[in-house]
Protein backbone atom coordinates (compact mmCIF):
# COMPACT_ATOMS: atom_id res chain seq x y z
CA UNK A 1 0.00 0.00 0.00
CA UNK A 2 2.66 1.91 0.67
CA UNK A 3 3.82 2.55 -2.76
CA UNK A 4 0.03 3.76 -3.67
CA UNK A 5 -0.36 5.95 -1.09
CA UNK A 6 2.80 7.87 -2.02
CA UNK A 7 1.33 8.07 -5.38
CA UNK A 8 -1.76 9.13 -3.89
CA UNK A 9 0.05 12.14 -1.71
CA UNK A 10 1.12 13.35 -4.83
CA UNK A 11 -2.73 13.34 -6.32
CA UNK A 12 -3.38 15.75 -3.35
CA UNK A 13 -0.66 17.71 -4.10
CA UNK A 14 -1.59 17.90 -7.88
CA UNK A 15 -4.85 19.37 -6.00
CA UNK A 16 -3.34 21.52 -4.38
CA UNK A 17 -1.63 22.76 -7.52
CA UNK A 18 1.95 22.05 -6.20
CA UNK A 19 3.08 21.72 -9.81
CA UNK A 20 6.70 21.54 -9.56
CA UNK A 21 6.86 18.96 -7.32
CA UNK A 22 4.01 16.75 -9.12
CA UNK A 23 5.72 17.03 -12.48
CA UNK A 24 8.84 15.70 -11.29
CA UNK A 25 6.56 12.66 -9.68
CA UNK A 26 4.53 11.91 -12.69
CA UNK A 27 7.48 11.85 -15.29
CA UNK A 28 5.55 14.32 -17.47
CA UNK A 29 2.66 11.50 -18.05
CA UNK A 30 -0.68 11.62 -17.88
CA UNK A 31 -1.98 9.80 -15.21
CA UNK A 32 -5.42 7.58 -14.97
CA UNK A 33 -6.24 7.51 -10.73
CA UNK A 34 -9.31 4.18 -10.22
CA UNK A 35 -10.87 4.85 -6.48
CA UNK A 36 -12.52 1.86 -5.99
CA UNK A 37 -12.28 -1.14 -3.57
CA UNK A 38 -12.01 -4.99 -4.16
CA UNK A 39 -15.79 -5.80 -3.40
CA UNK A 40 -18.02 -3.93 -5.83
CA UNK A 41 -18.98 -5.80 -8.94
CA UNK A 42 -18.18 -2.81 -11.34
CA UNK A 43 -14.69 -2.23 -9.21
CA UNK A 44 -14.02 -6.10 -9.76
CA UNK A 45 -14.34 -5.48 -13.71
CA UNK A 46 -11.97 -2.67 -13.87
CA UNK A 47 -9.01 -4.25 -12.32
CA UNK A 48 -8.06 -6.70 -15.40
CA UNK A 49 -8.66 -3.61 -17.43
CA UNK A 50 -6.33 -1.09 -15.38
CA UNK A 51 -3.46 -4.04 -15.53
CA UNK A 52 -3.82 -4.71 -19.14
CA UNK A 53 -3.97 -0.76 -19.35
CA UNK A 54 -0.81 -0.12 -17.60
CA UNK A 55 1.11 -3.26 -18.88
CA UNK A 56 0.20 -2.30 -22.59
CA UNK A 57 0.84 1.66 -22.32
CA UNK A 58 3.99 1.93 -19.95
CA UNK A 59 6.25 4.73 -20.69
CA UNK A 60 2.88 6.47 -22.11
CA UNK A 61 0.64 6.62 -19.28
CA UNK A 62 0.40 5.93 -15.61
CA UNK A 63 -2.36 4.18 -13.75
CA UNK A 64 -2.83 3.79 -10.52
CA UNK A 65 -5.52 2.18 -8.10
CA UNK A 66 -6.45 3.52 -4.87
CA UNK A 67 -8.61 1.13 -2.62
CA UNK A 68 -11.16 3.64 -0.66
CA UNK A 69 -11.67 1.10 1.70
CA UNK A 70 -8.41 1.92 3.28
CA UNK A 71 -8.66 3.83 6.17
CA UNK A 72 -5.16 5.66 5.17
CA UNK A 73 -6.86 6.59 1.80
CA UNK A 74 -10.25 8.38 2.91
CA UNK A 75 -8.81 11.58 3.41
CA UNK A 76 -7.60 11.62 -0.27
CA UNK A 77 -11.17 10.02 -1.78
CA UNK A 78 -12.68 13.28 0.26
CA UNK A 79 -9.99 15.66 -1.31
CA UNK A 80 -11.12 14.11 -4.52
CA UNK A 81 -15.13 14.41 -3.48
CA UNK A 82 -15.53 10.61 -4.70
CA UNK A 83 -19.09 10.16 -3.87
CA UNK A 84 -19.00 6.87 -5.97
CA UNK A 85 -16.78 3.76 -6.91
CA UNK A 86 -15.48 3.17 -9.04
CA UNK A 87 -14.44 6.75 -10.05
CA UNK A 88 -11.39 7.32 -12.37
CA UNK A 89 -9.65 10.88 -12.53
CA UNK A 90 -7.89 11.58 -15.61
CA UNK A 91 -4.57 13.68 -14.72
CA UNK A 92 -2.63 15.40 -17.70
CA UNK A 93 1.37 15.90 -17.62
CA UNK A 94 1.36 18.87 -15.44
CA UNK A 95 -0.89 17.23 -12.91
CA UNK A 96 -4.39 19.09 -13.70
CA UNK A 97 -7.54 16.80 -13.71
CA UNK A 98 -9.07 17.09 -17.48
CA UNK A 99 -11.46 14.45 -16.87
CA UNK A 100 -13.18 12.25 -14.68
CA UNK A 101 -16.06 9.40 -14.83
CA UNK A 102 -17.97 7.13 -12.23
CA UNK A 103 -19.06 4.06 -12.88
CA UNK A 104 -17.57 0.99 -15.04
CA UNK A 105 -15.17 1.87 -17.88
CA UNK A 106 -13.44 -0.43 -20.15
CA UNK A 107 -9.50 -0.70 -21.53
CA UNK A 108 -10.67 0.92 -24.75
CA UNK A 109 -13.11 3.44 -23.10
CA UNK A 110 -10.26 4.91 -21.72
CA UNK A 111 -8.18 4.73 -24.23
CA UNK A 112 -10.30 6.11 -26.58
CA UNK A 113 -11.13 9.63 -24.07
CA UNK A 114 -7.44 10.03 -23.66
CA UNK A 115 -6.52 9.94 -27.74
CA UNK A 116 -9.53 12.44 -27.54
CA UNK A 117 -7.40 14.41 -24.99
CA UNK A 118 -4.67 14.16 -27.04
CA UNK A 119 -2.81 11.95 -24.74
CA UNK A 120 0.43 10.26 -27.17
CA UNK A 121 -0.39 6.66 -26.26
CA UNK A 122 1.41 3.37 -27.62
CA UNK A 123 -0.92 1.97 -30.37
CA UNK A 124 -4.13 -0.22 -29.93
CA UNK A 125 -6.96 -2.03 -31.43
CA UNK A 126 -6.98 -2.79 -35.08
CA UNK A 127 -5.39 -1.10 -37.57
CA UNK A 128 -6.61 -2.74 -40.97
CA UNK A 129 -8.46 -0.20 -43.50
CA UNK A 130 -9.27 0.15 -47.29
CA UNK A 131 -10.99 3.29 -48.28
CA UNK A 132 -10.29 2.57 -51.93
CA UNK A 133 -12.34 -0.36 -53.33
CA UNK A 134 -10.61 -3.20 -54.93
CA UNK A 135 -12.99 -3.34 -57.73
CA UNK A 136 -14.96 -1.03 -59.95
CA UNK A 137 -18.94 -1.18 -59.73
CA UNK A 138 -19.85 -2.22 -63.57
CA UNK A 139 -23.30 -3.20 -62.94
CA UNK A 140 -26.10 -1.19 -64.61
CA UNK A 141 -28.20 1.00 -61.78
CA UNK A 142 -30.81 -0.57 -61.99
CA UNK A 143 -29.70 -4.15 -61.06
CA UNK A 144 -28.05 -2.80 -58.22
CA UNK A 145 -30.67 -3.02 -55.03
CA UNK A 146 -30.62 0.75 -53.49
CA UNK A 147 -31.12 -0.60 -49.95
CA UNK A 148 -28.32 -3.51 -49.51
CA UNK A 149 -26.40 -2.68 -52.70
CA UNK A 150 -27.03 -6.30 -53.85
CA UNK A 151 -27.53 -7.70 -57.42
CA UNK A 152 -31.09 -7.38 -58.31
CA UNK A 153 -33.39 -10.13 -59.08
CA UNK A 154 -35.57 -9.63 -62.25
CA UNK A 155 -38.16 -11.85 -60.80
CA UNK A 156 -38.29 -10.39 -57.04
CA UNK A 157 -37.52 -6.58 -58.15
CA UNK A 158 -39.21 -3.68 -56.48
CA UNK A 159 -39.40 -0.11 -57.97
CA UNK A 160 -40.16 3.12 -56.30
CA UNK A 161 -40.16 6.42 -56.93
CA UNK A 162 -37.96 8.96 -54.68
CA UNK A 163 -37.19 12.58 -55.27
CA UNK A 164 -34.05 11.66 -57.04
CA UNK A 165 -35.94 9.19 -59.52
CA UNK A 166 -36.97 5.60 -59.63
CA UNK A 167 -34.82 3.43 -57.49
CA UNK A 168 -34.75 -0.86 -57.78
CA UNK A 169 -34.69 -2.88 -54.68
CA UNK A 170 -33.52 -6.34 -54.33
CA UNK A 171 -36.78 -8.03 -52.82
CA UNK A 172 -40.49 -7.00 -50.79
CA UNK A 173 -38.39 -7.49 -47.56
CA UNK A 174 -35.84 -4.01 -48.92
CA UNK A 175 -39.22 -2.52 -50.09
CA UNK A 176 -39.99 -2.71 -46.35
CA UNK A 177 -36.79 -2.00 -44.78
CA UNK A 178 -36.80 1.04 -46.82
CA UNK A 179 -40.39 2.36 -45.54
CA UNK A 180 -39.57 1.79 -41.92
CA UNK A 181 -36.44 4.09 -42.48
CA UNK A 182 -38.17 6.98 -44.96
CA UNK A 183 -38.85 10.42 -43.16
CA UNK A 184 -41.32 11.48 -45.16
CA UNK A 185 -43.99 10.17 -48.03
CA UNK A 186 -44.40 6.58 -46.54
CA UNK A 187 -47.95 6.05 -48.31
CA UNK A 188 -47.19 7.78 -51.32
CA UNK A 189 -44.38 5.31 -51.52
CA UNK A 190 -46.24 2.34 -50.88
CA UNK A 191 -48.63 3.21 -53.55
CA UNK A 192 -46.81 3.83 -56.11
CA UNK A 193 -43.78 0.89 -54.81
CA UNK A 194 -44.33 -2.06 -58.15
CA UNK A 195 -43.20 -5.31 -57.60
CA UNK A 196 -42.08 -8.31 -60.02
CA UNK A 197 -44.56 -10.68 -60.83
CA UNK A 198 -42.73 -13.59 -60.12
CA UNK A 199 -43.91 -16.00 -63.30
CA UNK A 200 -43.51 -13.48 -65.81
CA UNK A 201 -41.21 -10.59 -64.30
CA UNK A 202 -43.79 -8.10 -64.99
CA UNK A 203 -44.01 -5.21 -62.45
CA UNK A 204 -47.27 -4.65 -60.81
CA UNK A 205 -48.58 -2.30 -57.99
CA UNK A 206 -47.45 -4.13 -54.80
CA UNK A 207 -50.75 -2.85 -52.89
CA UNK A 208 -52.81 -5.43 -54.78
CA UNK A 209 -50.55 -8.03 -55.42
CA UNK A 210 -50.86 -11.22 -53.88
CA UNK A 211 -47.71 -12.72 -52.28
CA UNK A 212 -46.91 -16.20 -51.20
CA UNK A 213 -44.98 -15.78 -47.90
CA UNK A 214 -42.99 -19.22 -46.52
CA UNK A 215 -40.32 -19.96 -44.75
CA UNK A 216 -36.88 -21.15 -45.63
CA UNK A 217 -36.65 -24.77 -43.60
CA UNK A 218 -33.12 -24.42 -42.38
CA UNK A 219 -32.76 -20.60 -40.72
CA UNK A 220 -37.13 -19.97 -40.63
CA UNK A 221 -36.02 -16.85 -42.65
CA UNK A 222 -39.05 -15.88 -44.64
CA UNK A 223 -39.17 -15.72 -48.38
CA UNK A 224 -42.04 -13.59 -50.41
CA UNK A 225 -42.93 -13.80 -53.76
CA UNK A 226 -45.62 -11.55 -55.62
CA UNK A 227 -48.28 -12.45 -58.42
CA UNK A 228 -50.19 -10.69 -60.33
CA UNK A 229 -52.56 -13.70 -59.91
CA UNK A 230 -54.04 -15.36 -57.40
CA UNK A 231 -54.39 -18.41 -59.26
CA UNK A 232 -50.72 -18.59 -60.05
CA UNK A 233 -49.64 -18.46 -56.56
CA UNK A 234 -51.66 -20.90 -55.63
CA UNK A 235 -50.17 -22.97 -57.87
CA UNK A 236 -46.67 -22.01 -56.53
CA UNK A 237 -48.14 -23.09 -52.92
CA UNK A 238 -48.99 -26.41 -54.21
CA UNK A 239 -45.65 -26.99 -55.39
CA UNK A 240 -43.56 -25.23 -52.31
CA UNK A 241 -45.98 -24.80 -49.68
CA UNK A 242 -46.58 -21.47 -47.69
CA UNK A 243 -49.35 -19.07 -47.03
CA UNK A 244 -51.16 -16.81 -49.40
CA UNK A 245 -51.53 -13.19 -48.30
CA UNK A 246 -52.23 -9.71 -49.61
CA UNK A 247 -50.33 -6.67 -48.75
CA UNK A 248 -51.72 -5.97 -45.35
CA UNK A 249 -51.02 -9.18 -44.01
CA UNK A 250 -47.73 -9.41 -45.58
CA UNK A 251 -47.00 -5.73 -44.00
CA UNK A 252 -47.57 -6.53 -40.67
CA UNK A 253 -45.22 -9.54 -40.79
CA UNK A 254 -42.58 -7.72 -42.51
CA UNK A 255 -42.52 -4.70 -39.74
CA UNK A 256 -43.45 -7.16 -36.55
CA UNK A 257 -39.45 -6.53 -35.74
CA UNK A 258 -37.91 -3.77 -36.15
CA UNK A 259 -34.21 -2.40 -35.38
CA UNK A 260 -34.04 -1.11 -31.62
CA UNK A 261 -31.88 1.62 -32.26
CA UNK A 262 -33.28 2.78 -35.35
CA UNK A 263 -36.78 0.94 -35.76
CA UNK A 264 -35.64 -0.46 -39.54
CA UNK A 265 -37.91 -3.43 -40.13
CA UNK A 266 -35.62 -6.50 -39.82
CA UNK A 267 -35.42 -10.59 -40.06
CA UNK A 268 -34.25 -11.88 -36.89
CA UNK A 269 -32.44 -14.32 -38.97
CA UNK A 270 -30.36 -11.97 -40.35
CA UNK A 271 -29.45 -9.54 -37.68
CA UNK A 272 -27.75 -9.25 -34.03
CA UNK A 273 -30.06 -10.24 -31.15
CA UNK A 274 -29.66 -7.98 -28.23
CA UNK A 275 -30.91 -8.99 -25.01
CA UNK A 276 -32.30 -6.08 -22.88
CA UNK A 277 -33.31 -7.00 -19.16
CA UNK A 278 -34.16 -10.41 -20.26
CA UNK A 279 -36.50 -9.42 -23.44
CA UNK A 280 -35.24 -9.23 -26.70
CA UNK A 281 -34.67 -6.83 -29.53
CA UNK A 282 -32.61 -6.49 -32.76
CA UNK A 283 -30.06 -4.70 -34.31
CA UNK A 284 -30.36 -4.18 -38.17
CA UNK A 285 -26.86 -4.26 -38.07
CA UNK A 286 -23.52 -4.39 -35.37
CA UNK A 287 -23.09 -0.88 -34.68
CA UNK A 288 -27.22 -0.31 -34.56
CA UNK A 289 -26.92 -3.23 -32.11
CA UNK A 290 -24.64 -1.18 -29.79
CA UNK A 291 -27.05 1.91 -30.33
CA UNK A 292 -29.70 0.27 -28.51
CA UNK A 293 -27.79 1.58 -25.34
CA UNK A 294 -27.88 5.36 -25.85
CA UNK A 295 -31.69 4.86 -26.93
CA UNK A 296 -32.74 2.44 -24.02
CA UNK A 297 -30.46 3.80 -21.36
CA UNK A 298 -29.90 -0.13 -20.71
CA UNK A 299 -27.18 -2.46 -20.49
CA UNK A 300 -27.15 -4.90 -23.21
CA UNK A 301 -26.13 -8.48 -24.19
CA UNK A 302 -25.31 -8.07 -28.05
CA UNK A 303 -25.22 -11.49 -30.24
CA UNK A 304 -24.04 -11.16 -33.74
CA UNK A 305 -22.25 -13.67 -36.01
CA UNK A 306 -18.96 -12.84 -37.48
CA UNK A 307 -19.39 -11.97 -40.64
CA UNK A 308 -16.85 -14.17 -43.05
CA UNK A 309 -17.98 -17.54 -40.73
CA UNK A 310 -20.78 -16.77 -38.48
CA UNK A 311 -18.83 -17.74 -35.24
CA UNK A 312 -20.48 -16.34 -32.53
CA UNK A 313 -19.15 -13.03 -30.83
CA UNK A 314 -21.13 -11.52 -27.78
CA UNK A 315 -20.46 -8.89 -25.89
CA UNK A 316 -21.76 -7.34 -23.20
CA UNK A 317 -22.30 -3.24 -21.89
CA UNK A 318 -22.26 -1.95 -18.49
CA UNK A 319 -23.13 1.83 -18.01
CA UNK A 320 -22.75 2.35 -21.38
CA UNK A 321 -18.84 1.01 -21.84
CA UNK A 322 -17.99 -3.03 -23.19
CA UNK A 323 -17.66 -4.56 -20.51
CA UNK A 324 -17.26 -7.94 -21.80
CA UNK A 325 -16.10 -9.27 -25.73
CA UNK A 326 -15.81 -12.81 -26.37
CA UNK A 327 -13.69 -13.73 -28.00
CA UNK A 328 -11.44 -11.04 -26.87
CA UNK A 329 -9.76 -10.95 -30.22
CA UNK A 330 -13.13 -9.54 -31.89
CA UNK A 331 -13.16 -6.16 -33.94
CA UNK A 332 -15.75 -4.59 -35.23
CA UNK A 333 -15.72 -3.21 -39.25
CA UNK A 334 -17.03 0.11 -39.79
CA UNK A 335 -18.27 0.02 -43.42
CA UNK A 336 -17.67 4.15 -44.64
CA UNK A 337 -17.63 5.54 -48.14
CA UNK A 338 -17.14 9.10 -49.79
CA UNK A 339 -20.32 11.17 -50.18
CA UNK A 340 -20.68 13.77 -53.12
CA UNK A 341 -18.74 16.55 -50.71
CA UNK A 342 -15.79 13.55 -50.21
CA UNK A 343 -16.71 13.52 -46.60
CA UNK A 344 -16.21 9.49 -45.25
CA UNK A 345 -19.81 9.04 -44.01
CA UNK A 346 -21.36 5.47 -43.37
CA UNK A 347 -21.60 3.24 -46.51
CA UNK A 348 -25.27 2.01 -44.28
CA UNK A 349 -25.89 -0.72 -41.99
CA UNK A 350 -25.82 -3.15 -44.89
CA UNK A 351 -22.02 -3.26 -44.43
CA UNK A 352 -21.17 -3.00 -41.04
CA UNK A 353 -20.03 -5.90 -38.72
CA UNK A 354 -18.77 -7.85 -36.14
CA UNK A 355 -16.11 -10.36 -36.94
CA UNK A 356 -14.10 -13.07 -34.23
CA UNK A 357 -10.57 -11.19 -35.37
CA UNK A 358 -9.06 -8.86 -37.82
CA UNK A 359 -7.58 -11.94 -40.42
CA UNK A 360 -11.57 -12.79 -40.82
CA UNK A 361 -12.05 -9.15 -41.06
CA UNK A 362 -9.42 -8.72 -43.82
CA UNK A 363 -10.49 -12.09 -45.56
CA UNK A 364 -14.22 -10.58 -45.91
CA UNK A 365 -12.97 -7.57 -47.19
CA UNK A 366 -11.01 -9.60 -50.07
CA UNK A 367 -14.18 -11.62 -50.85
CA UNK A 368 -16.08 -7.85 -51.17
CA UNK A 369 -13.84 -5.85 -53.96
CA UNK A 370 -16.78 -2.75 -53.37
CA UNK A 371 -16.53 -2.17 -49.68
CA UNK A 372 -14.30 0.48 -48.02
CA UNK A 373 -13.96 1.61 -44.64
CA UNK A 374 -11.94 0.66 -41.84
CA UNK A 375 -11.26 -1.87 -39.14
CA UNK A 376 -12.49 -0.07 -35.55
CA UNK A 377 -12.94 -1.78 -31.85
CA UNK A 378 -15.66 -2.59 -30.38
CA UNK A 379 -15.78 -0.22 -28.26
CA UNK A 380 -15.06 2.39 -30.42
CA UNK A 381 -18.32 1.27 -31.99
CA UNK A 382 -20.13 1.95 -29.14
CA UNK A 383 -18.58 5.37 -28.67
CA UNK A 384 -20.13 6.38 -31.67
CA UNK A 385 -23.43 5.41 -30.77
CA UNK A 386 -23.15 6.80 -26.90
CA UNK A 387 -21.98 10.16 -28.22
CA UNK A 388 -25.51 10.98 -30.35
CA UNK A 389 -27.86 13.20 -28.94
CA UNK A 390 -31.44 12.64 -28.49
CA UNK A 391 -32.28 14.17 -32.39
CA UNK A 392 -29.21 12.60 -34.07
CA UNK A 393 -30.84 9.19 -32.21
CA UNK A 394 -34.28 9.84 -34.24
CA UNK A 395 -32.72 10.96 -37.39
CA UNK A 396 -30.44 7.77 -37.06
CA UNK A 397 -30.29 5.20 -40.35
CA UNK A 398 -32.96 7.41 -41.97
CA UNK A 399 -32.84 7.83 -45.35
CA UNK A 400 -30.97 11.06 -46.71
CA UNK A 401 -29.27 11.21 -43.23
CA UNK A 402 -26.95 7.76 -43.43
CA UNK A 403 -26.31 6.22 -46.82
CA UNK A 404 -24.53 8.64 -48.98
CA UNK A 405 -26.30 8.30 -52.01
ZN1 LIG B 1 -31.52 -5.24 -51.17
ZN1 LIG C 1 -30.73 -0.23 -37.26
Amino acid sequence: MGHKLVIGVCVILVWLGAGALVAADLNGLPKVVDFGDKVCIPCQLMAPALAELKAEQAGKLQVEFVAVGEKENLPLAEKHRINMIPTQIFFDATGKEVWRHEGFISKHGILLKWKELGADLNAFGPTFKRLEAAAKDERPKDQVCFMCDGDVDPKTMVTVPTEKGKVHLCSAHHLFVMLSCLQKDVEATEKAAEIADAVSGKPIPALTATFLYGMEEKTGRPTVKAFAERAEAEKVRQAEGGSIVGYEVLKRKELANRCGFCDRAVYPEDVALVKIDGLYSWGCCAHCAMGCAVRTGKDLEVHQPDGLTGEPVTVKTLGGYVSSIEPKTAVAWFGKRKNAEGKFVTAGCFHQGFFVNEENLKKWVEQHPLETGEAITIEQSLRDKMALSPGQVQKACKIGECSPK
